[in-house]
């Protein structure tokens, strides 16, 4: 692995494969296969004896630039991008536990993982237990003999509770259990897990990654021996990030430090004003002072991220009348996209959820989750303030 830079620097300046034609921007490596010398290349290629691409469900010049980067900026030694978020969750506990194991997760974790915990996973006696910030100081007895895996995301979609990830780095390395951290809302730019002891860092490329709203991405990232399994599964069953995506991505990543930064200046002015206005009764923003876990997010993010929630009045009928009367903001599910988004969870991203589970994640009915994108933040207020004001 190449000498690490600073953040930005990394960011644009990694550049692994070029063609022969003096190209300044990265050439896009649209192959499914490479050509070998001769036979003894092409036993040594498969016999992984020497470096280079054989297959593009394997490795493409374009993945691993784009994987290359995602590791300098997480502190990571080895990584793996896969077609979406997603099949990053799956690829990694797929490659990692085998039939009895058990993960003790953090209980508010993306609509789709819950899924994956609760209706695929138990196909193969894989079972799963939810934990609760508060929890944290009774962790011990949670765990049980066939523990492998702790996963947690933070700040947690759509509830933005913020979890302490020194302390499960402690735990994790205590029990000798892998410490798996979604690390989709803060990005690296904002956070690095593995400083804080986890082993593995997956994220939805498809959000702040991209940052526009183009292409579907995930990656894992990590220690080499995890990396190698989770690439041997990935390998042989095939759900790799295509070469577009992985261009795409990479290109991405020369602007993330620049767009984050706005993206959190924008949400801090938005999460001010919401602060300010009468039909808002609760703001969760993770640099508000009034944050549960403000001392925790200040110790583990270096900003707030550009996701806020917010309490509107009224309950349900509050939040589907706030949804329906913006008029700039995007009525959708993305998030961290140039364009800012807005929400109504319980009635769309985790309308799966019994009531109870979604009160378990602070998912109120009137709860609204806004993506902050990056239009001049004076239009978006005065956009959230119309719509607000019609429920005065
Ligand atoms: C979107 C998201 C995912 C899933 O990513 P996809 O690219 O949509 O498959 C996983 N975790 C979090 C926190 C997300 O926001």
């Amino acid at each position: 692995m190449s000498k690490h830079k600073k953040f930005e620097t990394d960011a644009i300046r990694t550049q692994l494969e070029r063609s022969q034609q003096g190209e300044h921007s990265v050439p896009l490596f649209l192959t499914s296969s490479f050509v070998f010398e001769d036979a003894e290349d092409m036993r040594a290629s498969f016999a992984e004896e020497k470096e280079g691409n054989v297959y593009s469900r394997f490795t493409n010049p374009n993945t691993s630039e784009f994987v290359e980067k995602i590791c300098k900026m997480e502190g990571a030694e080895d990584g793996y991008a896969f077609a979406t978020g997603m099949a990053a969750v799956f690829g990694t506990f797929a490659a990692l536990l085998n039939s009895g194991d058990h993960i003790l997760s953090a209980r508010a974790v993306f609509g789709s993982t819950h899924g994956l915990f609760t209706k695929i996973l138990p196909k193969w006696n894989i079972e799963t237990t939810y934990f609760d910030v508060e929890d944290l100081d009774r962790f011990e007895e949670l765990i049980t003999p066939n523990t492998k895996v702790i996963y947690a995301e933070s700040p947690t979609n759509p509830g933005l509770q913020v979890l302490d990830l020194e302390r499960l780095g402690v735990l994790a390395k205590k029990h000798n259990l892998v410490l798996v951290i979604d690390n989709c809302f803060a990005t690296p730019y904002l956070q690095k897990p593995i400083e804080f002891g986890a082993d593995l860092v997956i994220h939805s490329a498809t959000k702040l990654i991209d940052g526009q709203g183009r292409v579907l991405g995930g990656v894992t990232v990590g220690s080499s021996d995890l990396i190698r399994e989770i690439y041997l599964f990935a390998r042989n069953t095939g759900p790799s990030m295509s070469p577009f995506n992985a261009w795409t991505l990479s290109k991405s990543l020369e602007t993330l430090a620049v767009r984050v930064d706005k993206h959190c200046d924008n949400a801090e002015k938005v999460a001010d004003f919401l602060l300010e206005h009468e039909a808002v009764e609760e703001v969760r923003y993770p640099f508000l002072p009034s944050h549960p876990q403000y001392e925790i997010a200040k110790k583990q993010m270096t900003r707030g991220g550009n996701v806020i929630a917010f309490q509107v009045k009224n309950g349900l009928s509050g939040g589907k009348q706030f949804i329906d009367a913006v008029q700039l903001c995007s009525r959708s599910s993305n998030l961290g996209d140039t364009r800012t988004i807005v929400t109504q969870p319980a009635l769309s991203t985790h309308s799966k959820l019994s009531e109870e589970d979604r009160l378990a994640v602070d998912i109120t009915d009137g709860l609204i989750r806004i993506s902050v994108g990056l239009e001049h933040p004076d239009d978006v207020i005065q956009d959230v303030k119309q719509a607000l004001n019609s429920l005065l």
